[in-house]
This record gives structure tokens, C-alpha cells and sequence, in this order.
């Protein structure tokens, strides 16, 4: 970590405030503490070891690090990851994380996910036929399918519809029968030794079993094994890519036909996908591939780099919900479509949980379900 290189960049801080109108816990607070802007102000406390209020630690864990001031800054600073620096810091001075982050990375170092899943119920979507034939790690592949604790706990349609669109179209590929955690969470709390173990036995693993690249299903392991393990791990050399992309260029080459379906629906950029994707990012593919459905796309904002975060990212869940539930209130606001797709079964999880506490009547589905739906239709 080049403490003074954040510290230089926290000090050529301009005051414009441009970054506030971009950030979504600001607006839906109106506390300039929980501002892009005073969460610098936060950063440079903690990096020059000077006292925080309980206030100010609280600032800097609802953070969703979605990376939106980023874009806005006019002197380019990496607001994201000062914030995430100083949580870093926080852990080391043991005043980070909070309990309830302690709570899920004990449940990932004892099961492997984040959202209390059973370990012996992971692979449950995978339907019966293919329950039959899969080999898992035995099987001759180099590619690997990785699903993560959204898509296989919470939103398995987001790993049934991948695993069948991928076999469908004849693509190589093999799943994990006992896939790890990919330590985002970890990561994203500021633990960093704890994830910098993690992401060495995951290589470790990935490499015992011949994987050279890897698909992925969630936002939050794209920005873990794309940007965040390259960091850490010396020649790593994975290649790393969204499911969406894959079956994109599956569609073009011929190996998977749509039909139209026929709907309206609002897209939603996943952060990790449509911001800090460092392939990407990746905002024209799903937009396309739902075109090719026959989908009408509304959008939320004029420029889809940067639009709202769904309230959900680095463990703010568990900080503050109220705060979740007002920010994905904010973004349904926007949106004139029943339904919202996605490419993040963690954006489709919170926007269901804030639909059923806000009572709103929005349906939120991940992206695969409407090529599946497209390709099945008769
Ligand atoms: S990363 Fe997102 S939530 Fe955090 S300060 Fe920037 S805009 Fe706000
Ligand atoms: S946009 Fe950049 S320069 Fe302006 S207040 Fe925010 S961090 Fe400072």
C-alpha cells in the first residue's frame, strides 16, 4: 500500500464537491460524512494515525465502494481505494471490522460462502441430469465455471441458466464440486492478510486442477480474480471472464439461437461489470445479447458507466440496511419497467430484499434467465 501517494492525492482534493451528486450513500443521507468527500477527510485521519469518531468508522464501512466518485473527481483520485486503504489501516489498528463482518468471515472461513449456506447444499441447482453425468474436478477442462455464494445460495437460477446455456451451446468447461470463496468479502473488510491467504490456496487449487481461465457469474468474484488477485499473486496468469461476455460470443459465432420474447425491461451495470472491470467494461455485451431476445432496454442514466450502485457492495448489508433499502428505493424511483435485469445475482438479491421491505411491485432477474427463456422458447 503507497500510503503517501494516498495521502498526496487525499491533499490535491479540490473541494468542488462534484463527487457528492454521484454518490448514492450521500444521497440518500444528505451527511456530508458518508460523502465521497468526507470520507477523504475520514481516510487522511486514519492514515496519519489520528483519532476517529465512532461516527466517522461508521462512514467508512458503508462505503459500497462502487468506484462512481471516481469518475467525477477532476483530479482523478481513487476515492474507492483510499476509502478501502484506510479500512486496511482500521483492521491493523484493530478498529475494523464490525462484528457482524467478523460473523460472515467466520461462516466463509468454516463453509466457504458468505451468506451462512450449507456447504453439502451448494451444488443444489444443479438439475438432475446433469447431477448424473458431472465429473467436477476429474473432468479433462481448463476452463472453470465459478458460480460464488450469490449464484449458488441465494439466486441459483444465476448458476442453473449459465451451467445450461454453456453446456446447450457445447462450450468446454468444468465446475468445482467444493468451490472456495473467492474473498472479496474478506478483502473488501479490510482484512487483507486473511484474503491474501485465501487467494493463495484458491490459485493453488485452480492450478491443481489445470484451470486457465475462468467464467464467472458475480460482479463481486470478477473484480476479486480480475483486479483484486493479480495484486497479490506473483505471474498470475488466469484469464478471467463474465459469463456474459462468453455467451455473447456464443451467440455471434453461431452456437446459440434466440427467438424473441419480447419485453421491456430496465438494465441495471452492475458495479464490478459496468465500472471497475479492468477488461471492460462491460456495458455494451448484455445490453446487446438482451437485444438479440428481442428485449426493449430502458436505461437508468444517460451514461451506464455511470449509473447507481444497487446499495448492496463490500458488506454494507449488514452495517446499516436501512441505508440499503433507502438507496435501492431511490434507484426503483427511476425505473418506469416492471421488470430489471442484471448481471450480478448480489444486485438481483438486494434488489429483491429492498422490493419486499419497500412493498414496490418490481420483478428483478438475472440476465441468463431471459437468454435461457429466449432460447427455449418454441
Ligand atoms: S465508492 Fe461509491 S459509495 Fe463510496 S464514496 Fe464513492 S460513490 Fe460513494
Ligand atoms: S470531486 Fe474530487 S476534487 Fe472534488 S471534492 Fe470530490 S474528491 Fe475532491
Amino acid at each position: 500500500m503507497n500510503e503517501q501517494k494516498f495521502l498526496d492525492d487525499i491533499d490535491s482534493c479540490l473541494d468542488c464537491k462534484s463527487c457528492l451528486e454521484v454518490c448514492d450513500t450521500f444521497k440518500a443521507t444528505n451527511n456530508e460524512l458518508q460523502s465521497p468527500n468526507g470520507r477523504l477527510i475520514i481516510a487522511k485521519k486514519v492514515l496519519t494515525n489520528e483519532n476517529i469518531s465512532e461516527e466517522e468508522r461508521f462512514s467508512l464501512y458503508t462505503c459500497t465502494l462502487c468506484s462512481a466518485c471516481n469518475l467525477e473527481c477532476p483530479q482523478a483520485i481513487n476515492i474507492a481505494d483510499i476509502v478501502h486503504a484506510s479500512k486496511i489501516e482500521l483492521v491493523k489498528k484493530n478498529q475494523g471490522p464490525f462484528e457482524i463482518h467478523e460473523k460472515i468471515i467466520k461462516g466463509i472461513v468454516e463453509n466457504e460462502n458468505s451468506v451462512g449456506g450449507k456447504p453439502e447444499e451448494r451444488l443444489d441447482w444443479l438439475p438432475k441430469e446433469y447431477k448424473a453425468i458431472e465429473t467436477f474436478e476429474k473432468k479433462e477442462s481448463d476452463t472453470l465455471l465459478f458460480f460464488g455464494c450469490m449464484s449458488s445460495f441465494r439466486v441459483k437460477e444465476s448458476a442453473s441458466a449459465p451451467y445450461k446455456i454453456l453446456t446447450h451451446a457445447g462450450y468446454d468447461f468444468k465446475i468445482l464440486e467444493n468451490e472456495p470463496c473467492c474473498g472479496e468479502y474478506v478483502y473488501s473488510a479490510g482484512k487483507l492478510e486473511l484474503a491474501k491467504d485465501m487467494f493463495k490456496n484458491n490459485v493453488e487449487l485452480f492450478k491443481k486442477n489445470g484451470i486457465k481461465n475462468i467464467i464467472v457469474t458475480c460482479g463481486g468474484c470478477l473484480y476479486a480474480f480480475d483486479t483484486v488477485y493479480p495484486k497479490y499473486i506473483k505471474d498470475y496468469d488466469i484469464k478471467v471472464r463474465h459469463i456474459v461476455e462468453v455467451v455473447h460470443e456464443l451467440v455471434q459465432a453461431g452456437k446459440i439461437n434466440l427467438k424473441s420474447i419480447d419485453k421491456t425491461v430496465t438494465y441495471h451495470d452492475p458495479c464490478r461489470l459496468g465500472r471497475k472491470y479492468k477488461n471492460g467494461p462491460s456495458i455494451n455485451e448484455p445490453r446487446e445479447l438482451l437485444e438479440m431476445c428481442g428485449v426493449e432496454i430502458k436505461n437508468i442514466s444517460e451514461n451506464p458507466k455511470k449509473g447507481p450502485c444497487c446499495g448492496a457492495g463490500s458488506g454494507i448489508r449488514g452495517v446499516d440496511s436501512n441505508l440499503v433499502i433507502k438507496i435501492g428505493a431511490n434507484l426503483f424511483n427511476d425505473i418506469e419497467t416492471k421488470e430489471i435485469a442484471t448481471s450480478c445475482p448480489l444486485c438481483v438479491f438486494n434488489f429483491r430484499y429492498v422490493n419486499y421491505k419497500n412493498q414496490i411491485d418490481k420483478d428483478s432477474k438475472y440476465i441468463t434467465d431471459y437468454i435461457l427463456e429466449s432460447m427455449e422458447k418454441k
